[in-house]
């Protein structure tokens, strides 16, 4: 599969208004329209912050190990 450059990425959410954050847990740029539902990690039962395509995963098992609602039911 073709590999965007991250540059390519961040051109594009800018362009767009979309977010541009470093993820918590990889510490890798990514942008908004990257972003999937229910991937983010949850700091407090009330704050959470979105982590990127790759770490939606880890963030749910994080978020599992806390006891924080991003472990939701799915619809
Ligand atoms: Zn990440």
């Amino acid at each position: 599969m073709f590999y965007k450059p991250r540059v390519l990425h961040r051109a594009y959410a800018w362009a767009r208004g979309r977010f541009w954050i470093p993820c918590p847990i990889c510490k890798r740029g990514f942008g908004e329209h990257e972003w999937h539902e229910g991937h983010e990690l949850w700091l407090t039962d009330r704050d959470s912050v979105a982590v990127c395509p790759h770490c939606g995963e880890r963030a749910t098992e994080m978020n599992r190990e806390s006891g924080l609602p991003g472990d939701k039911p799915s619809h």
